[in-house]
């Protein structure tokens, strides 16, 4: 049950640097609604491990320094039931990620809504 959509609430987006003067940017709708999409999509739960970061945060993780995530359009996801493989296969199909990025990890994948098309598999690193 989400505050967002249907199944995503504000919180799964929250940066997680756990600071009080967290200055991270708003969260994108346009990147939570093509995720409920995607839920639809495949019928079964989505994990959100990481979607807004602060710079500071963003640093700590590795982040790359223009990363998507600062500005509130990308989410690091996973889906028990999916390997990254088959789960971008179905991200590819929500058109907000289809011209967007998408990048497949070991853990999952990496999608936002930037509106052009980027594709990397950094899978086995
Ligand atoms: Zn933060
Ligand atoms: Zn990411």
């Amino acid at each position: 049950m989400g505050d967002l959509t249907k199944d995503f609430s504000r919180k799964e987006f929250r940066c997680r640097c756990g600071r009080k003067d967290c200055d991270a940017a708003p969260i994108d709708m346009k990147l939570v609604t093509a995720l409920q999409a995607l839920r639809d999509l495949i019928g079964v739960p989505i994990i959100i491990n990481s979607a807004v970061r602060c710079v500071r945060h963003n640093r700590r993780v590795g982040g790359v320094r223009n990363s998507r995530h600062l500005e509130g359009i990308a989410a690091d996801i996973y889906c028990p039931k999916l390997s990254p493989k088959e789960f971008a296969k179905f991200a590819a199909m929500i058109p907000e990620f289809d011209k967007g990025g998408i990048g497949l990890y070991d853990w999952g994948i990496h999608v936002d809504v930037r509106g052009r098309r980027a594709r990397w598999d950094y899978r086995g690193r």
